[in-house]
């Protein structure tokens, strides 16, 4: 369903939750006074500082900080965008949604939708009591087995087999009652040549399931048993699966990956299986495809650092750098586990046991670093070479999201190279301004805005005032690293500013909720704190710690008036929320309209599978 939920619905919806039966359904809750006290699923520890208060509806973490409402304990514990979580909800209490009806195309895409899930659940029961049970799983269980997974592995991940033969689950499938075009959509058969009938496309391969995050299967990867090629069939794209937007494993590995706050990113299907299997259980595989942001995006949900594990050869460190430069497009951090050239982590696992394994996870060095490195070896000690490297690293730094790492890195590569600082700082300066700016460079297109209806009209005046943007100089640096923000940003921070009884609401909406990018979230966090318990008038006093710079782009906020707000701000921020979302993604395909004017290949094709994606969420 894609229809709106009116506030009052929302409102209702937590007003008949009751948190600490929802919590307790992952938490181990004990009654202390007035709160319930339990371990926190949000990170590790020994002794509970997790509480929830049943009377103020709200959850808070002493250790790590994380606190919220019902809704945002879902949307954190099961990856949920805030709609799904009100929905979950919603059929939890009982409460009618009323949603807006579909239009008959999206009825009838939905239903596709729906026929297509079934016929790959139903081929996905049949892989795996061919696995499990048939006599015609015998090649299939002695393979697995030879790899060391017995039968319950095997179910951990429904794994399954496809005999031998050319039509084995074509004939399963009619019996089922299955539309066959349905399976030819989804790649599992195919239409056999000059009026033949069709055949199965998946044959005497190992068949990984793969999983969307609410447990159905989407696709299959299926693996030769012996050395012919290709060594792995994927399904291909359908109107249920983009390849470029799931992670094998995710499904399994997501809870762990939260509680370590980290995920190990590897390439193949074993790869994940191995590590689950020696009891690390918090990583994902790409499935043969490259990291794409949508994925990066998939994993910033549940972890604040990836490990990269790829190929111990000249192909697996290029995707390593790849990987490296798409989550740090996302703010994540990576880092890169190192093996042996040619070892991989089955085979490292088996060898060296699961103890230097852990030995070298804590290892891990940034790969920023070794990409530093590398890329100075490579250029050799020439005076050109040195300084075609430092061009590429400065480029690459520019992307870093926090300035205080670009310093450090540009100062061990200083360092290094023997280059003046100062040379190098101009050269991150301008790798910076091209990526903010890279119309400078090439003609783009400009985005229609015409086409554009706000689905969440704001009310007019007042007026947000957006931040100037840095002026190109050096001197302007220190102002760049100040956060942006939009319209419905801008309102949201004057009624924290402004309007003390809303401080408390915003910490409970979280301001994850209200504010889309981290600095910004991290800016409100901190203007919380520091107006903690202040009345009205003393907010200026109270940000005086501030550094100039950021007092300045805050005046015009402070300067609202105070009344607009008064007793409606609840609804307000509801309604920034919204409108900052919109905003973002807003702002997320404009640039992707700048990104695709000079991108190429299968870059391209993922920009353009993003935009796409963006626009259906924007309705346009
Ligand atoms: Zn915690």
């Amino acid at each position: 369903m894609t229809g709106q939920i009116g506030d009052d619905k929302i409102h209702e919806v937590r007003e008949r939750t009751d948190i600490v039966a929802l919590i307790s359904g992952y938490v181990a809750l004990k009654r202390s006074g007035a709160n319930h006290m339990g371990l926190c699923p949000f990170h590790a520890e020994k002794s509970p500082s997790f509480s929830v208060n049943a009377a103020r509806q709200f959850f808070h973490c002493f250790g790590c900080g994380v606190g919220g409402d019902a809704f945002s304990f879902l949307m954190k514990m099961e990856g949920l965008a805030f709609p799904d979580a009100v929905r979950r909800l919603a059929e939890r209490a009982g409460v009618e949604l009323e949603e807006r009806s579909l239009s008959p195309e999206e009825e009838r895409r939905q239903q596709e939708r729906e026929r297509l899930f079934r016929v790959n659940e139903i081929a996905a029961g049949y892989f795996h009591r061919m696995l499990m049970d048939d006599p015609h799983g015998e090649a299939g269980r002695r393979y697995l087995k030879g790899r060391g997974y017995g039968r319950k592995g095997a179910a951990d991940y429904q794994i399954g087999f496809a005999p031998d033969g050319w039509e084995g689950l074509t004939r399963h499938l009619e019996r089922e009652g299955v539309n066959l075009q349905d399976a030819r959509l989804l790649g599992l058969i195919r239409p056999g040549k000059e009026g033949r009938g069709d055949y199965d496309l998946f044959r005497s391969r190992l068949m990984f399931p793969i999983f969307t995050l609410a447990g159905r299967v989407v696709a299959f990867g299926g693996r030769v048993l012996d050395d012919s090629k290709p060594k792995y069939i994927n399904s291909p794209e359908s109107p249920i699966y983009h390849k470029g937007q799931v992670l094998f494993g995710l499904y399994q590995a997501r809870q762990a990956m939260r509680q370590a706050g980290e995920a190990i990113l590897v390439e193949g299907y074993f790869d994940q299986l191995a590590l689950n299997r020696s009891g690390i259980p918090h990583a994902v595989a790409t499935c043969g495809t490259a990291l794409t942001q949508e994925h990066a995006k998939l994993l910033k949900r549940y972890v604040q650092r990836v490990l990269l594990l790829f190929d111990q050869d000249a192909a697996g460190r290029k995707a390593t750098f790849k990987a490296m430069e798409t989550l740090q497009g996302e703010g994540l951090p990576t880092a890169v586990i190192d093996l042996a050239a040619g070892e991989d982590p089955d085979s490292f696992l088996l060898r060296e046991g699961v103890t230097l394994f852990r030995q070298r996870l804590t290892q891990a060095r940034s790969t920023m670093e070794l990409f530093i490195e590398e890329t100075l070896a490579e250029a050799g000690s020439s005076v050109e070479g040195k300084a075609g490297a430092a061009q590429t690293i400065a480029a690459k730094l520019a992307l870093l999201p926090s300035e205080m790492e670009q310093d450090l890195y540009l100062k061990s590569l200083a360092a290094q190279t023997g280059i003046a600082l100062e040379l190098l700082q101009q050269q991150l300066s301008q790798a910076r301004n091209r990526l903010r700016h890279p119309e400078r460079k090439t003609a783009v297109p400009q985005p229609n805005r015409a086409v554009e209806p706000p689905e969440y009209p704001l009310p007019e005046p007042p007026e947000y005032p957006l931040p100037e943007p840095p002026p190109d100089d050096m001197a302007a640096v220190e102002d760049a690293a100040l956060p942006l923000w939009g319209k419905a940003e801008g309102k949201s921070l004057s009624i924290l500013l402004l309007v003390p009884e809303a401080r408390e609401t915003i910490r409970t909406l979280g301001v994850a909720s209200l504010f889309q990018n981290p600095e910004l979230q991290e800016l409100a966090g901190r203007l919380l704190g520091l107006l903690e318990g202040a009345q009205v008038g003393e907010e200026t006093a109270r940000l005086a710690e501030l550094p100039e710079s950021l007092r300045r782009q805050l005046k015009p906020l402070l300067q609202v008036d105070r009344a607009a707000f008064a007793d409606t701000f609840e609804q307000q921020l509801q309604d920034c929320r919204r409108a900052a979302r919109r905003e973002s993604l807003q702002r997320r395909k404009d640039e992707l309209l700048r990104l695709m004017a000079t991108a190429s290949g299968d870059r391209k094709i993922e920009l353009l599978q993003e935009f796409t994606q963006l626009k259906k969420q924007l309705n346009l």
